[in-house]
């Protein structure tokens, strides 16, 4: 990528971190990629950087519908788990300063009684692990992309052997035909049409259209609201998580804030949302019943919420992974977590799956990916949705589980939570497989292939 200019057959002629490369020399020709990732979200961007980092000499477009940057002004705070924490390190995209550590959760629910207190204790695998340890993290999402971003350019940079990234911001695929050995995807900007082709297609685009695919969904009718507020005592790195009849609030430390995710029933949004700021403060208090109070709010966003995993994750030539694949209730903070072992575990699939390719043909990058044996792209995707499987739907059952469980308004409803609640503070048993879902996502993060 750094070097040489390729044929103006192949992609990548472009110089490090630049965005949409000139014209194709040849019109109509289409340039030649070994892997597509359709979004440069932070899924997308952590798998381009896993892609670039595997030492294999792969050919990556990256391609977003939104200008580069645009992730940066994403008013969401992520919590992320240990293992995410991990990947991103090895990613070199860990923004150790961006990051507030959560040192406990407080979990309670509203007109019940019962609250249950997680520290890191209960998510450690030894018991000595200190109480003063962190649980997770939290970051601003746009915080998150500028990390990647930055983690990208330089693996771009630092790549050898005829690995390479072309980027293109502001371009949509207006559509994809299947060929012998790679799929055609047409490329729309403001100024081109133009075609490529991929190997692979990787679907990273966020929470897509549903229609006419089979997915689990439910429509939870609730509504996130998103804002920053200030705390009026330090909040020292505990984090709230509240359930009430409407949906489950939830208050996050980042830096000296508290990162809010306030969800509420469709119908209540709109009246919450048109609240002035004094208002709205007087009601987030009277939800957490006196035990916070805030000084301050920022503006206020809001993201509709619904369960939507698509039933197959892979399909030929192509694979859905992140929100792209499930898009989850934020209610546990599980969503990017499992999207980043997604892109994990791609990545290693992939650079397994090619390695074959390329050490068939020569070390480094054959002149066209026509010259070399073809990848298998076929038991690359069925090794990779098979290593997915379990993580996935136990995280998706977990989430949908919890909030359907602290929905239910049965008459005796609110006292079994409330016993739940009690018995999971009592009982450290109880509650560290809770404790560990929550710090660590479902696993730490996946070992790659010779790890
Ligand atoms: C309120 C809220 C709070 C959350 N809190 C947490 C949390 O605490 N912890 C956690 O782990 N998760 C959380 N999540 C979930 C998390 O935000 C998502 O899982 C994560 O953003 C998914 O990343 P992604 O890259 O797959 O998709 P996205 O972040 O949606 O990015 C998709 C990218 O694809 C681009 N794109 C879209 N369509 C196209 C197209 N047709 N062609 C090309 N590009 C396209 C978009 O411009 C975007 O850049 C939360 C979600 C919400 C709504």
């Amino acid at each position: 990528m750094t070097e040489a200019a390729p044929s103006p057959h192949t992609g990548c002629a472009q110089a490090p971190g630049a965005t949409n490369p000139p014209a194709a020399a040849v019109a109509n020709v289409p340039e030649r990629y070994d892997v597509a990732i359709l979004g440069a979200g932070p899924v997308g961007l952590a798998l381009a950087t896993a892609l670039l980092a595997s030492g294999q000499p792969l050919r990556i477009a990256l391609l977003d519908r939104r200008g580069e940057g645009a992730g940066r002004d994403d008013p969401r705070a992520l919590a992320l788990a240990a293992g995410s924490r991990q990947i991103l390190q090895r990613l070199g995209a860990w923004p150790a300063a961006e990051a507030t550590p959560i040192r406990e959760i407080h979990v309670s629910q509203r007109g019940g009684f019962g609250r249950t207190l997680i520290d890191a204790s209960d998510a450690a695998r030894q018991s000595t692990a200190s109480a003063g340890q962190a649980l997770g993290h939290v970051l601003r999402y746009g915080a998150l992309v500028s990390s990647l971003e930055q983690a990208l350019t330089a693996a771009s940079t630092n790549a050898s052997g005829g690995a390479c990234l072309s980027r293109h911001a502001q371009t949509c695929v207006t559509a994809i035909k299947h060929g012998a050995a790679v799929l055609t995807l047409s490329l729309r900007d403001a100024q081109r049409n133009w075609p490529i082709e991929a190997a692979l297609v990787v679907h990273a685009e966020g929470v897509a259209d549903a229609e006419g695919i089979e997915y689990w969904g439910r429509d939870y009718r609730q509504v996130a609201i998103v804002a920053e507020v200030t705390p009026s005592r330090a909040h020292g790195g505990r984090a709230w998580e509240r359930f009430t009849g409407d949906g489950p609030l939830a208050l996050l430390p980042l830096g000296r804030e508290l990162s809010l995710v306030y969800t509420t029933s469709s119908e209540r949004a709109p009246a919450l949302l048109a609240l002035d700021d004094t208002a709205f403060l007087a009601t987030l208090r009277a939800d957490f019943g006196g035990r916070l109070d805030f000084a301050a709010i920022s503006p206020r966003t809001a993201f509709p919420l619904a369960l939507r995993a698509r039933r197959q994750t892979v399909g030929e030539r192509q694979v859905w992974i992140g929100a792209a694949a499930q898009n989850l209730h934020p209610v546990a903070g599980q969503g990017f977590n499992l999207g980043l072992r997604d892109a994990w575990v791609l990545a290693d699939e992939i650079a397994t799956a090619f390695a074959s390719t390329f050490a068939a043909d020569e070390p480094s990058r054959p002149a066209s990916s026509a010259t070399g044996a073809p990848p298998d792209v076929a038991t690359c995707l069925a090794r990779y949705q098979r290593r997915r499987r379990s993580d996935r739907l136990g995280t998706i059952a977990f989430t949908d589980g919890l909030l359907r469980v602290f929905s239910l308004r049965l008459p005796a409803a609110a006292a079994v939570r409330g016993a739940a609640l009690l018995a999971l503070d009592l009982l450290p048993a109880l509650r560290r497989p809770l404790a560990r879902r929550l710090a660590r996502g479902a696993i730490d993060a996946p070992a790659r292939h010779g790890n």
